[in-house]
């Protein structure tokens, strides 16, 4: 098989790891391996913006205070620390580049201070349009598109590698000093997500097969208010529209949060997502409704230009209408163990971005703060790697990338995961529910272990880590024994939780 060496592989081109490409590059010849386009990725759909102490009156004192008191005191208070401290410094880095910002900073839940830096409702694609025109003109970093990593290259107990189907070209092996998971995130095992495409888990897939530590994974997060409609599926109607006044209301009209927390609905997110679901259950329907049509149309269409479009093309308005809005999956707070420079418990593997467990959320994310993460520890990846260079391998043995299994058994399972994890791993969850749910994953990955032998598919390859990541949000919520922070067990309910629907 052909082989190309690199300093550096880094798999994934959202904020991540294009953060670390360019940090990376004085120090060496960067691959970028991306399975779609390059701004193919979460980053590029991210609406609110990006967290830094930056106003007058922040200080990243309060700014560690909001971040620990959103993750209930599971966080790791030292990466907490760094993100915080180095939030001015990462907004700067993104100016330098050509990043556009709104003069006005945003304010969000659970933020004590005006501290979002955003580009109105856009901030993702001006971030991810401003690095990756950056990568573009830099000679020492490569871009490969729709080259999909099927394995890491282990030898002697080292990561030192990645396989990747390369459009075109087919199977390649990519070598070099260190590799960098920045793979995203893993909203395709739920039915309902804010996630695009590319967030199927391959991370957690690939440092899984080769023993990395992979942690929170219950920890999910489940944005409240994602437009429920047939033709404009998983859209985010950003927590920003109920900062400037929008409500919810249940079929009958009522605003509901009234009954279930008194910061109504600027309470976390996860509050107002487990309030919707029940409200849901309470009165049998399948939405809820967001209500803007008491505010202004020209802020509404200044402030959410991109909102205020897409809805129109589906033909809602957000001046007129009340907007149908469910929970989805939105982000995974757990993932591949990381310390402070990014280094996974694998010799030559990094992490960065959310694929990564960096301990800065403990049970649950302060809004804003992902992209943030992502762009601080990727640079943490990139100055431990050039203060530390690894000889390159001299020699690899023979590698074969694995096998997968016929497309229309992909789709099959990757439907019934998807049913299972809605059904037993969403917002409200239940001892015999997650148990299930457990059982038929191992019953589904046995299967697929049976199918394999089908020429590559990266949708099926995509199946495999789906299952794998899957596997460790259901094993990790049974291991939990309290309701905290985005966890919720029915069977652990508390005194002052809202009512849980059956799961
Ligand atoms: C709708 C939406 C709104 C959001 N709003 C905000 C917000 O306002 N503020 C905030 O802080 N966060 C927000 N987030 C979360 C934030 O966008 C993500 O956590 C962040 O962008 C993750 O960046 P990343 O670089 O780790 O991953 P991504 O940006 O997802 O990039 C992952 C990359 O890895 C590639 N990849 C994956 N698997 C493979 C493989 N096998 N081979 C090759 N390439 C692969 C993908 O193609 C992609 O290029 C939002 C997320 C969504 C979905």
């Amino acid at each position: 098989m052909r082989t190309e060496t690199f300093d550096f592989i880094v798999i994934g081109s959202g904020l991540a790891g294009l953060s670390f490409a360019l940090r990376a590059a004085p120090h060496g010849r960067v691959a970028i391996l991306t399975k779609g386009t390059v701004t193919d990725s979460n980053t590029s759909w991210a609406q609110g913006g990006i967290a830094a102490a930056v106003g007058e009156s922040d200080s990243w004192k309060l700014h560690e205070e909001d971040t620990l008191v959103a993750g209930a005191g599971l966080n790791d208070p030292e990466a907490v620390r760094f993100l915080v401290q180095q939030a001015p410094a990462a907004i700067e880095w993104l100016t330098s580049l050509g990043a556009r910002f709104d003069l006005a900073l945003g304010r969000e839940g659970g933020h004590s201070r005006n501290r979002i830096v955003h580009h109105a409702d856009r901030t993702g694609w001006e971030v991810e349009r401003a690095v990756a025109s950056a990568v573009r003109a830099n000679p020492q970093l490569t871009v490969y598109e729709k080259a999909f990593v099927t394995d890491l290259i282990f030898e002697d107990g080292q990561v030192c590698g990645a396989m990747a189907h390369v459009n075109e070209m087919g199977a390649r092996a990519f070598i070099g000093r260190a590799v960098v998971l920045a793979t995203g995130g893993c909203g395709k095992i739920y039915a309902h997500t804010t996630n695009p495409l590319v967030a199927t888990a391959d991370g957690i897939g690939l440092g899984h097969r080769v023993g990395a530590e992979i942690k929170d994974m219950e920890f999910m997060q489940f944005h409240p208010t994602v437009l429920e409609h047939a033709q404009l599926k998983g859209f985010l109607l950003t927590e920003a529209l109920r900062g400037a006044g929008a409500t919810l209301r249940n079929h009958r009209g009522e605003r509901f949060m009234y009954e279930y927390d008194e910061r109504l609905e600027l309470a976390p997110r996860d509050v107002v997502a487990r309030a919707i679901e029940s409200e849901m259950k309470r009165l049998d329907t399948w939405c809820v409704y967001l209500d803007a049509t008491h505010l202004k149309p020209e802020d509404l269409q200044h402030e959410f230009p991109t909102i205020w479009e897409r809805l129109r093309g589906v033909g809602l308005k957000l001046e007129r209408d009340w907007i149908p809005v469910v929970p989805a999956q939105h982000y995974a707070c757990g993932g591949v163990v990381t310390n402070l420079h990014g280094q996974t418990s694998v010799p030559g593997l990094y992490a960065a971005g959310e694929v990564a467990r960096t301990g800065v959320h403990g049970a649950n994310r302060l809004a804003s703060n992902s992209l943030l993460e992502a762009l601080v520890f990727a640079h943490a990846v990139a100055d431990h790697v050039a203060a530390n260079p690894r000889p390159l391998p001299e020699m690899i043995g023979e590698v074969t990338p694995s096998q997968t299994i016929p497309e229309a058994d992909a789709i099959r399972i990757r439907h019934r995961l998807q049913s299972l994890m809605t059904r037993y791993a969403g917002v409200f969850r239940s001892t015999a529910g997650l148990q299930t749910a457990a059982r038929e994953i191992e019953a589904l990955r046995k299967e697929y272990e049976s199918l394999r032998g089908a020429p590559f598919s990266a949708y099926a390859h995509e199946a495999y880590n789906l299952l794998v990541a899957a596997g460790y949000v259901v094993d990790q919520a049974l291991a939990r024994k309290e309701n905290i922070g985005l966890h919720f067990n029915a069977d652990l309910e508390s005194a002052n939780s809202p009512a849980s629907p059956e799961v």
